[in-house]
């Protein structure tokens, strides 16, 4: 598993401006970070899609420049550094599996994906580059228990964390990368507009939900596969993938899913390039 912790013993320091600043655990200066990713970004130079936001319903493709914002101190921002390299492995992996004939078998950690949303999450919502409810979430009004699920202080609750969503993908225009924010309906309760979790769809092939708090059984009507460990990339196969689940040796479960890739797939910082 990818360690997100800060090294050595906890500074006891606050810095001003930092969404992790209740852990008081902070250290150096407030730096521009790339919150989705810089890995993720030195392979596509856009093609991110920003939905879900609760007044517009219309996705919204944001560049790059809106996906970097001055969101944590350079010691929180440093411990997520390992996130970043796993992501983009990971999308190696995807865009490898897409392009075909075979990508081979690789094993992640679960927890590294649910960790590495919930990252791109609370950059987008502490920076207001996506509004929660309509207005910018404030660094003190993060969760504290988010920020020490993010940070491996504790784990994500019971029957909480990824989820595979096994609904078709729409066949939209080809997309590197969609991320939705989840939240409850606007119904006036004491929860209404809250966000929960995020949608991450992946090269229009992967999708998945991390839910921080709310145990799903269906998002939108659609099934969820909670926490699979073996995933077929293709059908025919076109790459195998293990999914290791708190840390250790990977186990390969019961059953597994098959999903569909698919067949279109822009090339690196180049939109409109078809490969079947
Ligand atoms: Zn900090």
């Amino acid at each position: 598993m990818t360690s997100t912790k800060p090294p050595g013993a906890r500074t006891g320091r606050v810095v001003d401006g930092c969404y992790a600043a209740q852990l008081r655990d902070c250290d150096g200066r407030i730096s521009a970070e790339h919150y989705v990713s810089e890995a993720l970004l030195r392979r596509f130079k856009r093609g991110f899609t920003v939905e879900g936001s609760s007044w517009a319903a219309v996705p919204k493709r944001v560049g790059t420049a809106a996906l970097t914002a001055k969101v944590l101190c350079q010691r929180h921002n440093e411990a997520l550094s390992g996130l970043d390299a796993m992501i983009g492995g990971f999308y190696d992996f995807l865009r490898a599996a897409i392009i075909g004939p075979h990508a081979g078998s690789r094993i992640f950690d679960g927890e590294d994906l649910e960790r590495w949303s919930m990252k791109a999450l609370l950059g987008l919502t502490v920076s207001g580059n996506i509004a929660s409810g309509g207005k910018k979430a404030r660094a003190s009004e993060v969760p504290e228990l988010y920020l020490r699920i993010l940070f491996g202080d504790e784990e994500i609750p019971e029957r909480c964390g990824f989820m595979y969503i096994v609904a078709k993908i729409p066949s939209l225009e080809a997309n590197q990368l969609t991320l939705a924010l989840n939240h409850h309906p606007l119904d006036g309760s004491e929860r209404s507009g809250r966000v929960f979790g995020l949608t991450v769809r992946m090269l229009n092939s992967f999708q998945y939900v991390t839910s921080i708090t709310e145990p799903l059984e269906t998002l939108n009507n659609e099934p969820l596969y909670y926490r699979p460990t073996r995933i077929q990339l293709g059908d025919p196969e076109r790459g195998r993938l293990g999914l290791r689940w708190g840390g250790g040796d990977w186990r390969p479960g019961k059953g597994g899913l098959v999903i569909g890739l698919a067949t279109t797939v822009l090339s690196h910082g180049e939109e409109g390039h078809h490969q079947r």
